[in-house]
């Protein structure tokens, strides 16, 4: 299909053969395709000459229609690098601190943990198994190439570890209570081998709880800043349970959490399987993904012409939120000088740069000098935590949040 001349540079919607599913092999089909995206959305730099010489990549969303995953064919595992300035962590935002905190706590009462060994594979800055070793007396063994202790309570339950490897490298670990793998397997390509490192490493009769970001809300919202180069393969619910399940896995639990944002996923092999939990079928898959081309159409065209519009005015817009979806938005749509900073409430983020546009980080108090007319909220879960913050400030520019 001929890219549409409304579409921003480089973004294109498709409906053809693609590739080959990673997991089942069954031809692919593409969607939609951006050509110039950063390899790491995540990445913030110190200068604007830095971010703007962010190595690039591409984004071409593809699926299967059998089992009904969703990847990028493009991903090229080379460009990406999470060891320079890559800054995961939300947890400055109260919001965020007590979704994770509310979470631990559930799974602590789920699960007698205490004086166990909980081990999570891609555990980043160990906020969340620090969490849950706090709340259910568990030791922790955080597992990451990219993991840094610094911020966490090594003392936290019944103690803290780091093993910073890639979970290929790492010795089998002897009784190993619970496995954790949060906002990891949207990073991997091939899912199943890498859930094989995890077993081999854990065992395969530990149970496993997988938490990844949900597809299905950014296919029916159209929410194009959710689709990142570094997010490998993307998951419904449908798609996380057939496969779990494909490798030999029984689920007991399969729910959305954080404001539909994510899936959670519990795999205990000592339990029966409980098949009521099905997710969306393929078919119903299919229509979120028409829904998908609808709507990301209309969201980008929708933001571009307020923001242009604010512009024309003489006004002055931000984005709150520093994090890959302010990255998406703002490289899909090619955004220069329509939007004047970014605001973030991490201090460490503070002065610094976008990937790719370059657009220059924010503390809130700056927004006093700035007097925006439109913040554009990343995420709507933030928006009362935003607009008390405004108000505080003494500031009431119009809010609107994408998604
Ligand atoms: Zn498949």
């Amino acid at each position: 299909m001929e890219p549409s001349p409304s579409l921003p540079p480089g973004v294109a919607f498709m409906n053809g053969p693609h590739g080959t599913c990673p997991t089942c092999s069954v031809p692919g089909r593409a969607l939609y395709s951006v050509a110039r995206v950063p390899s790491t959305s995540n990445v913030l730099f110190h200068t604007r000459a830095e971010a703007r010489a962010v190595p690039m990549g591409a984004l071409e969303l593809a699926t299967c229609d059998s089992c009904g995953l969703l990847w990028n064919a493009a991903f090229d595992e080379g460009l990406v690098d999470y060891r320079q300035g890559y800054e995961e962590t939300q947890s400055f935002s109260p919001t965020f601190r007590s979704w994770l905190d509310a979470t631990a706590s559930e799974i602590a009462q789920e699960h007698q943990l205490e004086g166990k060994l909980v081990v999570e594979i891609g555990c980043g800055k160990g906020e969340f198994l620090a969490s849950l070793c706090a709340a259910s007396g568990a030791r922790g063994l955080g597992i990451d190439p990219s993991a840094s202790a610094g911020r966490v309570d090594l003392s936290s339950g019944a103690g803290l570890k780091f093993l910073l490897e890639p979970v290929g490298n790492i010795n089998p670990i002897d009784d190993v209570e619970l496995i954790v793998c949060r906002h990891t397997l949207e990073h991997i390509f091939q899912i199943g081998p890498f859930l094989r490192e995890i077993e081999r490493a854990c065992s395969p009769h530990t149970p496993l709880l997988i938490e990844v970001p949900d597809l299905t809300r950014v296919l029916t919202e159209g929410a194009f800043w959710d689709l990142y180069h570094e997010h490998a393969t993307y998951f419904t619910l449908g798609s996380l349970v057939r496969w779990i399940r494909s490798m030999g896995r029984p689920v007991q639990t399969l729910e959305r959490v954080y404001s539909n944002q994510n899936l959670m996923l519990f795999s205990d092999p000592g339990r029966p399987d409980d098949l009521q939990l099905q997710g969306e079928s393929p078919t119903e898959q299919r229509r979120a993904l028409d829904q998908f081309n609808q709507q990301a159409k209309d969201s980008m065209a929708r933001t571009n012409s307020l923001l242009n519009k604010i512009q024309a005015q003489g006004g002055t817009s931000v984005l709150w939120g520093a994090g890959s979806k302010a990255t998406g938005l703002l490289v899909t749509l090619g955004v220069e000088d329509q939007v004047a900073a970014v605001v973030d409430i991490n201090p460490d983020k503070t002065g610094s740069h976008i990937a790719g546009t370059g657009h220059r980080v924010i503390a809130p108090g700056e927004l006093q000098e700035i007097k925006p007319d439109l913040v554009l909220v990343m995420n709507s879960l933030y928006c009362d935590e935003i607009s008390a913050n405004l108000k505080a400030m003494g500031l009431a520019p119009r809010i609107e949040a994408l998604a």
